[in-house]
């Protein structure tokens, strides 16, 4: 299956803070002898890193658009090293960033003013599935693409799948909370959360890996730190629930017509017909996946990604579909809904795997074909499903009327009400896009960060997504967990 290895753009814009002076000269921040002296000895030599060339692989983000030079690299190998990390950091309020595999898309991952970047990459792997509770426990820098071979093996599956499988990290999907393709039968990360391990900020260990299903004494921690973005504690070890395998999966890319019944041309009536259709495809069953695709972005996945021609080129949109289940039944169910669908104008079908990987590379490689187009505003959003259609036509209308020039590239999870829109055109460092768009979405009662987290990114809407209580509440947390704020400041929570 196609998979995009995030690729890390150099120079810095202007969501690049300036190192402050108080942590060194020389237009780099520095810790200073005693700190370093004491981070080395808390993970040895090796492991900790200030020589820019090695550095700036973990200064920018997956999208270009975020990051800045950090004090220092600190790469701890267990959970005593990061515990051992963050005891000297927090003692000196010295902030720090948590990373995985630096594939987020809002910003939380990187340094912004010369903090120190925690990667947790070495946490990778000692992977134990149990096979009888379906369960699995791995260190938190094993990427998803590990952990679910490792569940493949013993005819289970992991039940989260997102195209960046092959960096992202199972601790940066906690601390996302990531969702993914699979979503819409199997629910987020939080869903899939049997328990962690965690280190606070003043290095005290949390292990709360029992993998009960029921288990009610005391606060729900594992399902608090998910979602929390680094800001509450750094995860170093993760317990998954795992699904059987499916004796079989269908995949198919269907190519849909949008009748003027159900609107003007363009991005709103194409998702009101993928909606349409979609809606029956749920109600067969067994449906694992249930994406859209509108023309933009198929048009530039073939050209950047060589695809062939989709089918029915001059369609209005494209679903793909998964179901799973028994092989005559599903297929014979789903291929009997849409040989007789009358919006539906053309399908391809694939049952063995290499096929599949073809049909999900249509929906897979657009994030990477996006990213050949320039540096994308990338907005993740989701409304009710009965808002969707208006949703993506104020889109990009608003965009058009604003940005002629613009590309506004959609897609996304369909089946969750989660659409990612991404604009490529206005300067990266002009938020005004941003604001546009995540006014319309908070319009139509949506979210502005489905599932990528808030990061930087979406800092400054949240106050406006979020309840004055909600946001009382928050804070209180992580002044409580995280007392000298050393934890990924300026990521999720709005200063207050
Ligand atoms: C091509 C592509 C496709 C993607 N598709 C999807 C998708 O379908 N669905 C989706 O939800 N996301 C998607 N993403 C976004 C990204 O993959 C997820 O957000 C992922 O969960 C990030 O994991 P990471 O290990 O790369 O985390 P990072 O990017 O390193 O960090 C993300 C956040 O988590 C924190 N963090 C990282 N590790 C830890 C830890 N061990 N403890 C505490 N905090 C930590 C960081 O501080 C930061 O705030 C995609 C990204 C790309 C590039």
């Amino acid at each position: 299956m196609a998979s995009a290895e995030p690729s890390r753009k150099a120079g810095y814009g202007r969501h690049v803070s300036e190192p402050p002076a108080a942590l060194g000269g020389g237009g780099r921040p520095r810790l200073g002898p005693r700190l370093e002296g004491a981070l080395r000895a808390a993970v040895g030599e090796g492991h900790l890193l200030t020589d820019p060339d090695l550095t700036a692989s973990y200064e920018r983000d997956w999208t270009g658009r975020y990051g800045g030079p950090a004090a220092a690299v600190v790469r701890p190998g267990t959970t005593d090293e990061v515990a051992a990390v963050l005891r000297v950091l927090s003692a000196e309020s010295v902030a720090v960033v948590p990373q995985g595999g630096n594939t987020g898309l809002v910003g939380g991952g990187v340094p912004r003013a010369g903090e120190v970047v925690l990667s947790l990459r070495r946490l990778r792997g000692d992977v134990h599935v149990d096979p009888e509770d379906r369960l699995l426990e791995a260190g938190a820098g094993t990427t998803l693409a590990e952990a679910q071979q490792a569940a493949r093996e013993v005819g289970l599956e992991v039940g989260l799948d997102l195209a960046a499988r092959d960096a992202a990290t199972l601790g940066g999907m906690v601390a996302t909370n990531a969702g993914g393709v699979r979503v819409v039968r199997h629910g987020p990360l939080r869903r899939r959360l049997a328990g962690l391990e965690a280190v606070l900020a003043d290095g005290t260990v949390v292990d709360r890996r029992g993998g009960l299903l029921k288990d009610n004494v005391g606060y729900d921690l594992p399902g608090l730190f998910a979602g929390s973005e680094g800001t509450l504690a750094v995860v170093t070890r993760v317990l998954l629930r795992l699904e059987p395998l499916p004796a079989s999966r269908v995949a198919a890319f269907v190519a849909l017509r949008a009748p003027e019944a159900l609107g003007t041309p363009g991005a709103g009536r194409a998702t009101a017909t993928a909606l349409q259709v979609g809606r029956e495809i749920l109600r067969l069953g067994g449906i694992e996946v249930l994406e859209v695709v509108y023309p933009p972005g198929v048009r530039l996945v073939c050209e950047h990604a060589g695809l062939p021609a989709p089918p029915d080129p001059g369609a209005d949109a494209w679903l793909l579909v998964e179901a799973t289940g028994d092989d005559e039944v599903t297929t014979a169910r789903l291929g009997a809904l849409l040989d007789a669908h009358p919006l539906v104008s053309a399908t391809a079908v694939a049952l063995d795997a290499p096929g599949r990987a073809a049909l999900f590379a249509y929906r897979e490689r657009h994030t990477e074909a996006i990213a050949r187009l320039g540096v994308a505003h990338k907005l993740d959003v989701a409304v009710p499903l009965s808002r969707l259609a208006r949703l993506a036509a104020e889109v990009v209308d608003a965009v058009a009327a604003r940005w002629p020039d613009a590309a506004t590239v959609l897609f996304g999870h369909l089946g969750d009400g989660n659409l990612h829109v991404n604009v490529v055109g206005p300067p990266p460092d002009d938020d005004e896009v941003d604001a546009l768009v995540l006014g319309i979405v908070l319009a139509h009662g949506g979210s502005v960060s489905a599932e990528h987290g808030v990061g930087v990114a979406r800092l400054p809407f949240v106050s406006r997504a979020r309840h004055p209580g909600d946001l009382a509440a928050m804070r209180a947390v992580k002044r409580a967990l995280d007392p000298r704020g050393v934890l990924n400041p300026g990521v999720l929570i709005p200063a207050g």
